[in-house]
């Protein structure tokens, strides 16, 4: 093994496929044209790097970027061409409204609060200063209220400086078509948008993507599916699969009927059974819950994961491969094309979205394609 790979001393590495992300970005951009498609970076683009993601996806085309946090976007900015507009979804904390500005990032402004901040900020300003603003249609998370936006239409002058790049709000029930809370907050989000002066508007998150089009609007903002969760439930996944997550096995052995496997005693063995230790644990966001039940690939064939997961380590029953084809040193799949994210959160009780952001620090990033492929 060529020591100078950073993989050579990776007790696990995720492999992302940039060809497949930009591939799926290509999708959604096309599903919701003539929408444009915005990328979805925050924490750290769902775990998988948001400098390597942002930067593949720039290539690919897109110019809209959100993230979460105001250091999200300074440290995203760097890596992007000016051309780019990075938004700031929970827009500036009291205080940090210069930031914003000196970092060329366009806050998200979910409050009265927060618009007045950012208009004493234009008031200072020799030209108008870019700003999106949220209004919650249904969801009771983020956005000004209903109560709010009277208050803004009251006083026009909240908004002086202010120029508003998008109009947006953001769906709760997108992933499940026939829920009748799209219906509900596509009605509140038209009766505010009316009520506010005219602006490009944003509602569909990648869900909100395979919804009807009128959903669409002016700009779409897609995280999940970029990643190749699935968008909607119990519909097949369009999407590619971009992620694969792989982890060495520390060592083998050979257990007797009756002898126990990990903490609690998780398993007891009923006959003779080859144990293999993996060097992936609930430290690494492999959770707990999955204390046997999770499986693994091994020379192409699945094997079950038993006992409970340690912090640093998982242990499978490798009984079914000779045991010269389980070698210390050797990778095992857990994420792989045919068992996917989502699996993975079916079988732990929650989404594919806390699967991947879960992926801990320890978890090598690597990077294979490079974006450019058309399919
Ligand atoms: C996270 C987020 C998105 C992206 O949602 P996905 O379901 O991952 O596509 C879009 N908009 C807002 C406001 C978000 O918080």
């Amino acid at each position: 093994m060529n020591m100078n790979w950073p993989g050579a001393r990776a007790g696990a590495i995720v492999t992302i496929d940039l060809d497949a992300l930009c591939a799926n970005y290509r999708h959604l951009r096309a599903s919701a044209a003539p929408a444009e498609c915005a990328a979805v970076l925050k924490a750290d683009a769902y775990g998988l790097g948001a400098v390597a993601v942002g930067v593949a996806l720039y290539d690919a085309g897109c110019r809209h970027f959100f993230v979460a946090h105001l250091d999200e976007g300074i440290a995203l900015r760097p890596c992007l061409n000016r051309d780019a507009a990075i938004f700031v979804l929970h827009g500036p904390a009291p205080g940090t409204e210069n930031e914003f500005l000196q970092n060329d990032l366009v806050p998200v402004l979910n409050s009265i609060e927060q618009i007045a901040a950012w208009r004493r900020l234009a008031r200072a300003q020799a030209h108008p200063i870019p700003a999106v603003i949220q209004v919650d249609s249904g969801m009771s998370r983020m956005g000004l209220s209903d109560a709010e936006v009277d208050q803004l239409l009251h006083d026009p002058n909240l908004i002086e400086g202010i120029a508003l790049q998008f109009l947006m709000s953001h769906l709760a029930c997108a992933d499940m078509p026939a829920s009748r809370m799209n219906q509900h907050q596509l009605a509140r989000f038209r009766a505010v948008r009316a009520r506010l002066p005219a602006c490009p508007v944003s509602l569909a998150n990648s869900s909100g993507i395979f919804l009807p089009d009128h959903f669409h609007f002016d700009l779409v903002r897609a995280g999940a599916a970029l990643y190749g969760i699935a968008p909607t439930q119990g519909s097949v996944n369009p999407m590619r699969p971009v992620v694969r997550l792989q982890a060495r096995i520390i060592q083998t052995r050979t257990i007797g009927a009756g002898e126990q496997v990990g903490y609690a005693s998780g398993y007891i063995a009923k006959e003779v059974r080859q144990i293999a230790t993996i060097a992936i644990g609930y430290a690494d966001g492999w959770s707990r819950s999955m204390s046997n039940r999770g499986c693994a690939l091994v020379h192409g064939i699945r094997v079950p994961q038993v006992g409970n997961i340690s912090m640093d380590s998982i242990t499978l029953d490798v009984s079914v491969l000779p045991l010269d084809r389980v070698a210390p040193g050797q990778f095992v799949d857990l994420i792989w094309a045919e068992h996917t994210v989502d699996d993975i959160a079916a079988l732990s009780g929650t989404i594919g979205y806390e699967v991947l952001t879960n992926l801990g620090p320890r978890i090598l990033r690597q990077y294979v394609g490079d974006g450019a492929h058309p399919d």
